[in-house]
């Protein structure tokens, strides 16, 4: 297997942007999504679609949405987390028609609908997205309810969103998640002391930095994070995790080398290779 060089330019890495559900939504309300903020990080998010269409898309963290859909999930009803696929559409709506007010060729793109789950894996039926790529329409994802060979809908996370695009496009792939953390702390809670590089075959260092339980979890929080970027690393991706605010000028920084970002930007990098 070829891995992609994890040190591209802007012209030709492929974008997986991330906004997390923590910047736009208060997990202890139901079904709650900050409108205003949200329609600021889309005019960022619009600047950067704009720039480089056909050569990103986006991921919507579920935020309350998503988080409240699954927490009380019947064990005993296999079509369960379908709910996951209603909550997390109005999510992928809201940020789609926020995108498109600032001028965006954007559409949401329902994983239900074009995944199936094998062996733990999302396995894509590559046409639409392949498609809307190809035509410069920017793909707005989020975490589903996916179908399972036996039958049974599992949940699907957003963390574990971008995999699904690699292996779809030739061009080195750089995943960015913006979170409401700078990156993986050291200090704990509250530190300002960022771990700025995890080797993706060596992550059991970042682990014992986690604090709480459902950092644990791999199926959330940032231990969830660490489980599938340092995954996405060992497939040729170059990861990161930074702190999302929608009082920046631009995210454009994201599509140059790390090297040339400004200097006041924290974040923990994760990819085969050191070099930026
Ligand atoms: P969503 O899952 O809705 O998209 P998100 O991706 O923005 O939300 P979380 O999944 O909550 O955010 O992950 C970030 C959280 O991980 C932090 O707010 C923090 O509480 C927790 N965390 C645990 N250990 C650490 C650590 N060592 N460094 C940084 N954050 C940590």
């Amino acid at each position: 297997m070829t891995l992609a060089n994890p040190v591209s330019r802007a012209d030709e890495t492929f974008l997986v942007l991330k906004v997390g559900g923590s910047l736009v939504s208060d997990k202890r309300r139901a079904r709650n999504i900050d409108t205003a903020v949200l329609e600021r990080y889309a005019k960022l998010v619009a600047d950067l679609a704009v720039e480089h269409p056909g050569r990103m898309v986006f991921v919507a963290g579920g935020g309350a949405f998503g988080h409240g859909a699954v927490r009380d999930l019947d064990e005993n009803d296999p079509l369960a987390a379908l709910v996951l696929t209603e909550a997390t559409f109005a999510v992928k709506w809201a940020w789609t028609t926020a995108l498109r007010d600032n001028g965006v060729r954007a559409m949401p793109l329902q994983l239900a609908a074009t995944c199936l789950l094998d062996a733990d894996r999302a396995v894509l039926q590559p046409g639409v997205l392949r498609r809307a790529l190809d035509k410069g329409i920017l793909p707005v994802l989020s975490g589903d309810s996916l179908l399972t060979d036996d039958g049974d809908l599992r949940v699907f996370g957003s963390d574990r969103v971008p995999g699904i695009v690699l292996g779809q496009v030739s061009t080195p792939i750089r995943i960015v998640t913006l979170t409401d953390v700078p990156g993986v702390l050291t200090g704990g809670p509250g530190s300002d002391d960022v771990l700025p590089y995890i080797d993706p075959d060596l992550p059991e260092a970042a682990f014992a930095h986690l604090w709480d339980n459902s950092a644990w979890d791999t199926s959330g929080s940032m231990g969830g994070k660490i489980h599938e970027l340092t995954e996405f690393a060992r497939r040729g991706a170059e990861c990161l995790i930074l702190r999302g605010t929608p009082d920046v000028a631009s995210l454009r920084f994201l599509l140059s080398p790390v090297a040339e970002w400004p200097a006041d930007i924290s974040y923990t990098r994760i990819a085969r290779s050191e070099e930026r």
